[in-house]
């Protein structure tokens, strides 16, 4: 069987020294999609390598993170934090859910650091509730979701749109599906109608229109997701 991981050397942006970071082969095998975009794999998932961690100073952020310049304010902030002190992260080639919720829990609060962006916040929370709804942690899975949708919430207030590939009108819909899955039907059909309400959506953004049809549809029958 071929190795769904491989191991890469980067320069950490923080302690510039050598690191190694696991990534992810292309060709891995879906098997589901849940309504709030979660992935599922054939035996193996992916989200547990999306945060990147530097064995030496113990950074931890996105790919995309330690790949463009970061700010000399925010480096600045993060040299002070994390050179001073002797956090220890070892490396590891094969995470567990451990392993990973220590990488995306690090890189949340390096976020508070720096003050950065909810919508930043917002991913890293939601794909660590993918790793506990994979791996069956109903609890953790609950509270990273209800994280994931107050930053998504901040990120709508505060943020311009499109972020990455994402339009405000599929945040949207990320939030209706996060509080149906928290059992909040309320505010899952005031987002869910922001969509479905507005004509607009259906003519420029099909997809997230026909999502949140459904949705809506599942919700009104009582089914559970
Ligand atoms: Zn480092």
């Amino acid at each position: 069987m071929v190795d769904k991981t491989f191991i890469v050397e980067k320069t950490c942006p923080i302690c510039e020294k050598t690191m190694r970071v696991v990534k992810t082969r292309s060709r891995i095998m879906v098997t589901k999609r849940d309504d709030d975009a979660c992935t599922h794999y054939e035996d193996f998932n992916p989200y547990y390598y999306t945060v990147w961690v530097c064995e030496h100073c113990g950074f931890a952020a996105d790919e995309n993170t330690f790949t463009t310049k970061i700010p000399d304010r925010h480096l600045n902030l993060l040299r002070s934090v994390l050179l001073t002190r002797n956090i220890k992260i070892p490396f590891v080639a094969k995470r567990t859910v451990e392993n990973a919720s220590t990488a995306f829990r690090l890189a949340l609060k390096y976020l508070e650091i720096i003050h950065g962006k909810a919508s930043k916040k917002a991913k890293y929370a939601h794909q660590l509730a993918w790793i506990y709804r994979i791996a069956g942690d109903k609890e953790q899975e609950t509270e990273f979701l209800q994280k994931a949708a107050e930053y998504y919430e901040e990120a709508l207030a505060k943020e311009h749109f499109p972020i990455d590939a994402l339009t405000d009108n599929a945040v949207v819909y990320l939030v209706a599906a996060i509080y149906r899955r928290l059992g909040d039907n309320q505010k899952a059909t005031l987002y869910l109608s922001k969509i479905i309400g507005d004509q607009g959506v259906r003519t420029r953004e099909p997809r997230v229109y026909d999502k949140a049809r459904d949705l809506w549809g599942d919700m009104r029958a009582g089914r559970k997701n």
